[in-house]
């Protein structure tokens, strides 16, 4: 793996959450992106060498929604690059690690990515991406 490509956060209300981190940051966000296949809004934030990601969900079922409801708003999941996403999620596999998916999905920002169930990683969701050329 290669640097943590991203920090997930999830929110209730992107437009309350974008100024509050464009104030934090102080960093203006340079993408909203709905990913249908998600039920989420995402808006991303560049910080230094990684990215912000806020989660917001676009259906009280949704996976977002439904994190929210049991946890709160916060911290979701850290999103590591990779350069060969099917390599990795093999290598994971054989170490033992449950994969939430088994074929990479599209994600936002253009990448391909794979959820690890957090069970196996002292309760951190994380995503693996890699850029989709
Ligand atoms: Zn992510």
């Amino acid at each position: 793996m290669q640097k943590t490509e991203h920090i997930g956060i999830a929110v209730k209300d992107l437009a309350i959450s974008i100024p509050l981190f464009e104030k934090l940051l102080n960093s203006q966000c340079y993408k909203t992106e709905l990913v249908e296949s998600e039920k989420v809004n995402t808006a991303f934030f560049k910080i230094g060498e990684t990215k912000i990601e806020l989660l917001e969900s676009t259906d009280p079922n949704g996976v977002i929604a439904k994190f929210i409801e049991r946890k709160g708003e916060g911290l979701h999941h850290i999103a590591f690059d990779v350069t060969d996403i099917n390599a990795e999620m093999i290598r994971l596999q054989n170490e033992g690690f449950v994969l939430l998916n088994e074929e990479p999905k599209q994600g936002a920002d253009n990448k391909l990515v794979c959820f690890l169930h957090p069970k196996g990683t002292n309760g951190v969701l994380i995503e693996l991406c890699q850029d989709k050329n």
